[in-house]
């Protein structure tokens, strides 16, 4: 039986190892994993975003940004101002400067609002009258008290059944910087919708913007990430407003957050100083790490099996280790049979059993007669192999049932389950008789030998040391006797 510390500092040993596999297994993935993300996020973060972005920017330059040069042009344009100031005489005159503005520059609407006559002129003639408080004009009166040179506005276009439209508006000054009207053109807001899908679309990231004050100007035709609509401040996003931190918008450069659902997102801020808006790229992280993500999965389920893998095989090689050292504990090395120490665990049990069923048990002690006249004439080898022969013969003599074992030296013990004194003296006799006749054989010489035995049958309360105690005397009397014979004693009889 291995003991308690043995069988303890065994599942240590596994223990120690699972948790040495485990923790090495995961600490290598993990540090490969967060080791690419922050690649990727690198990636991300310092070129992917701001590339975007650049291109974003220089494609709304090209957009949005020359509507707002042509606006400016138109404001200055010394034929504008001096036919405003000449009386606003022949209206084709402007509806034709409009009509070119718009055509060459392919705008989608062109316009000019006098002061004076507060009359709205548009390529295809005049439109109306400006009126103070209406809401449809209030853009006007607002230009009118503003000290910025032009602002852009996202409203609807009367001109073109009420469209949205991005309006460009400049304030027209005449040559002593004094107000005398509106220039300006407009863009289609579908059409600008249309180039933030179409950036969508090319890049994967979600492309929107904002005034100064952080409120939505323009989305794609999907709206803005969160489902921020036009005209909300990015402040009544919850996901956001961390970002914010005491600004309407958040500051330019790179960001990173985590969305209510718990996906990150890098979102990079720039400013659009032509504009006064702020441009924003939002990326979900999703989808770009997780095929990393799904890698460390992998790698850790193979770690896993690994692990196990090898836990199963320690833990094999261990058990038959362990078996084969109980093995050896429990049995003699050299004849193979029981020795001194598993007989004791054997015999209690049989006693056990015979004094329950009050079965008869019989013990026999078996000595080899001179056996050290045997080692001293052929050396200790040719004992060795009378011994395992000797062996052969005790087991060949007895029933699988019977007990055997080398109790010490040249002596061996023998327990008869179930057997009277007469029958287990036949068996004695038998033992006796086949080591007289046997020729043992050790390098081809032949050698004889005898045996003496001494036979104890179990009384009612005997204990295993008085049955001994009673076949070792009775060993002894055959001993005395002559060797070569068997002698029982019974407690009554004393001997026979
Ligand atoms: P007796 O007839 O009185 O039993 O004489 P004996 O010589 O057999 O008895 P004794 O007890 O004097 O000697 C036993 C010898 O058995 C002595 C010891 O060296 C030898 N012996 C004990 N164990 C082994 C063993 O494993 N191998 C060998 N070869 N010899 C052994
Ligand atoms: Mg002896
Ligand atoms: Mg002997």
């Amino acid at each position: 039986m291995p003991s308690r510390s043995a069988l303890l500092s065994q599942r240590s040993l596994i223990l120690a190892l699972l948790l040495l596999l485990a923790c090495g297994f995961l600490a290598t993935s993990l540090i490969s994993y967060f080791a690419s993300r922050s690649a990727i996020r690198d990636g991300i973060v310092n070129t992917e975003l701001p590339l975007t972005s650049d291109t974003v920017y220089s494609e709304i330059q090209k957009d949005l940004i020359r509507p707002v040069l042509i606006a400016s042009m138109m404001a200055q344009d010394t034929f504008l101002r001096d036919w405003v100031l000449a009386g606003e005489q022949d209206t084709q005159r402007i509806t034709r400067y409009l009509g070119e503005v718009m055509g060459k520059q392919d705008i989608f609407t062109s316009f000019f609002v006098s002061d004076r006559s507060l009359t709205y002129y548009q390529a295809k003639g005049v439109l109306k009258q400006v009126v103070p408080d209406t809401w449809r004009d209030a853009w006007y009166f607002r230009l009118r008290q503003m000290q910025a040179p032009y602002e852009i506005n996202v409203d609807v276009d009367m001109a073109n059944q009420d469209s949205l439209t991005v309006f460009i508006n400049y304030r027209v000054l005449d040559y002593q910087q004094r107000f005398i009207g509106a220039a300006g053109v407009g863009l289609s807001v579908d059409a600008v919708i249309k180039l933030i899908d179409n950036y969508q679309l090319r890049y994967q990231r979600s492309v929107f913007f904002t005034d100064a004050q952080g409120k939505v100007i323009l989305t794609g035709s999907h709206g803005a990430p969160h489902d921020l609509k036009v005209g909300q401040p990015l402040a009544d996003n919850a996901d956001l407003k961390a970002l914010l931190a005491q600004r309407p918008t958040p500051a330019e450069g790179s960001h990173e957050y985590n969305d209510s659902e718990g996906h990150s997102h890098f979102l990079n801020v720039r400013q659009l100083p032509e504009l006064g808006w702020y441009l924003m790229v939002d990326k979900r992280e999703t989808g770009t790490l997780d095929h990393i993500r799904h890698s460390l999965y992998l790698n850790l389920v193979i770690c896993a099996m690994i692990t196990l893998v090898v836990l199963c095989l320690l833990n094999g090689m261990l058990r038959r280790h362990r078996a084969s050292t109980e093995a050896l504990a429990t049995l003699d090395s050299l004849t193979g049979l029981p020795n001194r120490r598993s007989f004791d665990v054997l015999a209690a049990q049989a006693l056990k059993d015979a004094q329950r069923n009050c079965a008869p048990l019989v013990a026999l002690l078996i000595d080899l007669d001179h056996f050290k006249v045997l080692n001293d004439t052929h050396g200790h080898l040719a004992g060795d192999e009378v011994l395992r022969q000797f062996a052969n013969v005790l087991q060949s003599s007895l029933r699988q049932s019977d007990i055997l074992c080398r109790w010490g030296g040249e002596e061996f013990i023998v327990l008869l389950r179930e057997t009277e004194g007469r029958q287990a003296l036949e068996v004695a006799q038998k033992i006796r008789r086949r080591t007289e006749q046997l020729t043992f054989n050790y390098e081809e010489n032949p050698l004889r030998l005898t045996t003496s035995i001494g036979v104890s049958a179990l009384q009612p309360g005997d204990s295993l040391h008085a049955l001994l105690t009673r076949a070792d005397r009775a060993l002894y009397r055959a001993k005395q006797s002559g060797r070569n014979c068997v002698c029982s004693e019974t407690p009554e009889s004393g001997h026979d």
